[in-house]
């Protein structure tokens, strides 16, 4: 393996994240300023893990309400029938229709998910100091950041879709308690994703390498 480079934060500088400018923090203080934008300086997000872990429980716990309690509620003259995401998708699963129930399943089930513990994996490695695949890890997060992007997709796909496809004469169809903790999942997701800050997965093989040294 080729020698790493030094990192700002061994050599004293801190990256502004706002503007972009590295500058030196003035040694012993508490709070370090941009000199350029006065944007806060810190050489690693503060208490990035912990925080994104907390974020990714709480994530977690959400989906389960989430994929337990409908998510839609259709009413017909003769009575209403409440839907869970699996529900729906189960309902779309026909032989016209069935490609839409693949994005249903994707966009509602697989993908929330998947991002869980794509951050999950990445706040494991990191903690454990791995120095194994950094790049393709670096990826990985590039990935979940632009899938995030796109997550409030998710919430609009489920709940048009299946309405889309149900919607018939004297049929209404209104959005159940699950689409809140669903809603819940994407969010809170997405503020894991802000918190966990990506230069930990080159950070601690440094610190390693500096230790044998
Ligand atoms: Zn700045």
């Amino acid at each position: 393996m080729s020698a790493a480079p030094a990192s700002a934060m061994s050599l004293g500088l801190a990256g502004c994240e706002v503007c972009g400018l590295v500058s030196r923090p003035p040694a012993g203080a508490a709070m370090a300023r941009c000199p350029r934008c006065g944007e806060r300086l810190h050489c690693r997000r503060p208490a990035s893990i912990e925080r994104c872990w907390a974020l990714v429980i709480a994530a977690l716990i959400l989906y389960v309400p989430a994929n337990l309690l409908p998510v839609l509620t259709t009413s017909t003259p003769l009575g209403g029938v409440s839907d869970t995401i699996m529900q729906g998708v189960i309902e779309l699963w026909s032989p016209s229709s069935w490609p839409l129930a693949i994005v249903v399943f994707v966009a509602s089930i697989t993908i929330p998910l998947g991002k869980l513990i794509a951050l999950a994996y990445l706040l494991i490695t990191v903690r454990r100091g791995s120095v194994r695949s950094m790049e393709q890890r670096v990826r990985l997060y590039r990935m979940v950041k632009f899938i995030g992007r796109w997550s409030m997709l998710d919430v609009f796909v489920d709940t048009f879709v299946v309405a889309l496809v149900q919607l018939k004469p004297l049929m209404w169809v209104e959005p159940g308690p699950g689409v809140i903790f669903f809603a819940g999942v994407v969010v809170v997701t997405m503020i894991a994703v802000n918190n966990f800050d990506p230069r930990l997965i080159w950070d601690l093989p440094q610190q390693e390498k500096q230790d044998h040294a």
